[in-house]
């Protein structure tokens, strides 16, 4: 992608939701905009971070054996009165139609994919079961004020899963939970895996995935070294005292919810009546789990986890592009030759960002550590006469030259790593 034809700039203007780090970066780099408290808009590059770690979770659901669907944001009263949930969940948005009929926005999606199996599950042998979706959630929230943290209009990949018995519904809890901690490391992201409570529905197992960083909401004793974490409002360990899974200290910590994940047991089911048929052809209730990931909010808890006084630093995952080119100046030489490399790169099959604005260098090297890419290189006049590309990790404070011909060996290299 070219710079030039970026309608989406990078500014120095300090957004008004200044508060979080996230929001100031992704705003100011040009990566999302507010349009009101909670709700953005998604611009090339954010929406290219997006859609990579929302990759990475697709495959690692995919993995799973699970399908992938699309289900309505708008769903019917009666299926929320069912649960009794019409009234039950506060920041659920409520509509009405000019028809007088009344209407939720999706906040979750129990009470769409349930009544959904129904229709296919009638014996054993159509189960175990899981599907998924990467969708737009809404939820009235009182507070959002933490940039893409807390949206009133966000993006979550949820998962349900449908089980015969209690023994393989907990396997594959267990294989998501293992999946969940695969994906939010391939993002980048060091995450505690923390037992907490079902709710106040159930009293079925639950796990929260929560990234550690001063800009979240919970309170955690976490360990030092390993993925064990514990909500400090429930905590049975404290800090200073040994993890009880590696002998390593605890310690006290914030972090942010970015994943979670319940064995719901026959919640859903018993409002649905959903049952299927066992060997013995007598009718039985089906077990249900879902499984939960704040995929932007994962961009923010990326920013949070990973920036300096510059700017975002972005994982070569998930990066919207690996390689951030600059071209210094608009002499022919140095024109001629950050385009050849700019179509070599992309031959290459890498991402590049190409900065061909005619602006100064200081301005161009401000925004790329702003942007975070994890390469930049640059291109001028004067590397052109030396047969050279700059070479700066965005991780590193130190450049080198790389010889242009060995530039792309050098690149695929790197990207391995
Ligand atoms: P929180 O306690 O932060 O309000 P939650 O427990 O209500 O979140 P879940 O219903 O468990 O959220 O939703 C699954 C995931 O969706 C959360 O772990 C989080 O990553 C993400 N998520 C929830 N609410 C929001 C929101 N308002 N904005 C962005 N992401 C969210
Ligand atoms: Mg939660």
């Amino acid at each position: 992608m070219r710079y030039s034809s970026l309608f989406s700039k990078a500014t120095k203007t300090v957004p008004g939701d200044s508060e979080s780090i996230n929001a100031r970066l992704l705003v100011q780099a040009g990566f999302v905009d507010q349009e009101m408290a909670g709700v953005y808009t998604w611009l090339p590059l954010g929406l290219a971070v997006l859609r990579n770690i929302e990759q990475i979770v697709r495959e690692e659901m995919n993995a799973l054996g699970a399908n992938e669907i699309f289900m309505p944001s708008l769903q019917p009263k009666e299926y929320w009165d069912t649960t009794n949930r019409w009234e039950g969940v506060d920041v659920l948005f409520k509509l009405k139609s000019q028809t007088g009929k009344d209407y939720a926005l999706g906040c979750t999606h129990e009470e769409v994919v349930t009544p959904l199996v129904k229709k296919f599950v009638q014996s054993y042998k159509d189960l175990p079961l899981a599907t998924y979706q990467i969708n737009t959630k809404f939820r009235d929230e009182l507070r959002a004020k933490s940039g893409v943290l807390r949206g009133r209009e966000f993006r979550m990949k949820d998962m349900y899963s449908f089980h015969t018995t209690q023994e393989d519904l907990s396997a594959f809890y267990q294989r998501t939970l293992k999946a969940y901690v695969q994906a939010y490391h391939r993002c980048g992201l060091q995450v505690k895996v923390v037992q907490a409570s079902g709710g106040v529905f159930t009293q079925n197992l639950s796990h929260e995935f929560q990234a550690l960083t001063d800009a979240g909401e919970d309170v955690l004793i976490a360990c030092e070294k390993c993925d064990f974490g514990e909500n400090s409002e429930i905590a049975t360990h404290k800090a200073g005292e040994a993890c009880p899974v590696c002998s390593s200290v605890l310690i006290s910590t914030k972090g942010i919810e970015v994943g979670n994940i319940f064995d719901l047991g026959t919640k859903y089911s018993d409002a649905f009546e959903l049952d299927f048929t066992n060997e013995e052809g007598k009718r039985q209730r089906v077990l249900m789990g879902c499984y939960g990931i704040g995929t932007s909010r994962l961009v923010g808890a990326i920013v949070e986890a990973s920036h300096d006084e510059k700017g975002m630093i972005w994982p070569k995952s998930i990066a919207p592009a690996l390689v951030h080119l600059v071209r210094i100046g608009v002499d022919d030489e140095a024109v001629t030759a950050a385009d050849a490399l700019y179509n070599d790169l992309r031959h290459a099959g890498f991402t590049v960002f190409y900065d061909d604005r005619d602006v100064s260098a200081g301005a161009k090297f401000a925004d790329a550590d702003l942007m975070g890419m994890p390469l930049r290189l640059t291109v001028s006049k004067r590397t052109v006469g030396e047969s050279v590309v700059e070479w700066k990790e965005r991780t590193s404070e130190e450049a080198k030259k790389v010889s242009i011909v060995e530039v792309i060996g050098a690149i695929t290299e790197y990207a391995r790593t």
